[in-house]
């Protein structure tokens, strides 16, 4: 019998599992010869889909500064879960290297670096993109220059409620900016993926993030809006409800009657919200849970072409208009069964079918 032939091809692949494999110290040796970075010291994070390294970097006239050097992982499992992504971004979309998966890690570091580009240039706070080499990114270092990175929102030691409610307006005053001037919805917003620096929010992680025009932007952003309030109900401040968040972060300033985009004006707009009581009968969760289902719904047949269309025209542009003011408990199953409902003049009696968790 004879054993399974170790080729060159097969041993690489083995080793390509491994973050620093040959191909990566290549890129990062192109980085030192550069001058980028000087070399790498400590893992700042381990990840499923990527690492995080700190480096120190010294400048022609001797300044130094501290980057991040994220490097992505070639790992099949993670592309899997990440391929709805990148289907249907036009971006994105002509790129059909989707089975190959050192194309694929490049394409993300690709669009995280593209991403973290636009949102710098926005002005909204997140680290400085610096390089890019094939699945090497280079950003700015967010630490308050002890080494140690600037703690992610999850650790930050808020001081009082304040402090809370501060970083949570901050939090949808960026969602909004994103959304409306960089034209993205980052699609893994979390606790996790925001840091605290310099009193300000910092966005990070946003090589998943999307174009409102992919066809599934709404339904992360939704996601987002969930987490973001999830995070900050565990704080104990009470939140807006997730339609008007969905509401505040997609609309023009004229639908919204908002007269400028200072911080004031914005933050005068969140403040006529109502929040959400805390009681659990309370309407807003219930609307919330429609509003919700929605989104499973949409997740089924997100990449629907003509969905796409619909929403390109206009016609779906805020998914808020198919949740009725003034609903009853019950929980449409499908899209079409929302705007059914809708039109029927419904009544509390009959309590409609409920969203089975397999939908998902
Ligand atoms: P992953 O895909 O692994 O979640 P992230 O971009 O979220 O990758 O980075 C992982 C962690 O590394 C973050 O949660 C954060 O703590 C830290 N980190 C990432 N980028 C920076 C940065 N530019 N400055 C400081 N810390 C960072
Ligand atoms: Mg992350």
């Amino acid at each position: 019998k004879k054993g399974p032939k170790i080729t060159k091809d097969r041993a690489n692949r083995a080793t390509v599992e491994q973050v620093l494999d040959p191909r990566t110290m290549r890129f990062l040796t192109k980085l030192i010869n550069k001058g980028v970075i000087n070399g790498i010291n400590g893992c700042i994070s381990t990840g499923k889909e990527a690492n995080v390294y700190q480096a120190d970097h010294e400048g022609n006239d001797g300044t130094k500064r501290e980057f991040a050097v994220k490097i992505f992982k070639t790992s099949i499992l993670v592309f899997k879960d990440r391929e709805r992504y990148v289907d249907g971004e036009f971006r994105f979309r002509n790129l059909k290297n989707q089975s190959n998966p050192r194309k694929m890690v490049k394409l993300w570091a690709e669009k995280e670096f593209r991403n973290l580009k636009r949102i710098f240039l926005s002005g909204i706070p997140c680290p400085e993109p610096i390089d890019l080499r094939s699945h090497v990114l280079v950003m700015e270092f967010l630490t308050k220059g002890n080494g140690q990175p600037s703690p992610k929102l999850r650790d930050h030691p808020f001081r009082d409620i304040d402090e809370i409610v501060h970083y949570y307006h901050q939090m949808l005053f960026y969602m909004r900016r994103m959304y409306r001037d960089c034209r993205l919805v980052h699609a893994d917003l979390s606790e996790y993926n925001s840091i605290v620096h310099n009193d300000k929010l910092y966005i990070i992680d946003v090589s998943q993030s999307v174009e409102p025009e992919h066809p599934m932007s709404l339904d992360f952003l939704r996601m987002d809006i969930k987490n973001v309030n999830d995070f900050f109900s565990k704080k104990k401040i009470n939140v807006y409800p997730e339609r008007l968040i969905f509401k505040y972060i997609t609309e023009s300033n004229e639908k919204l009657n908002i007269v400028d985009n200072t911080d004031e004006s914005l933050s005068k707009y969140l403040e006529t919200l109502p929040l959400k009581g805390d009681d659990e009968d309370n309407e807003d969760e219930v609307q919330d849970e429609i509003f919700r289902s929605l989104h499973l719904v949409r997740l089924l047949n997100a990449l629907d072409e003509r969905d796409f269309q619909k929403f390109r025209e206009g016609k779906l542009d805020t998914l808020t208009d198919l949740v009725p003011e003034k609903r009853s408990r019950r929980i449409p199953k499908t899209i079409d069964g929302a705007l059914a409902e809708e039109a029927e003049d419904d009544t509390d009696e009959d309590e409609g079918s409920e969203t089975g968790s397999d939908e998902d």
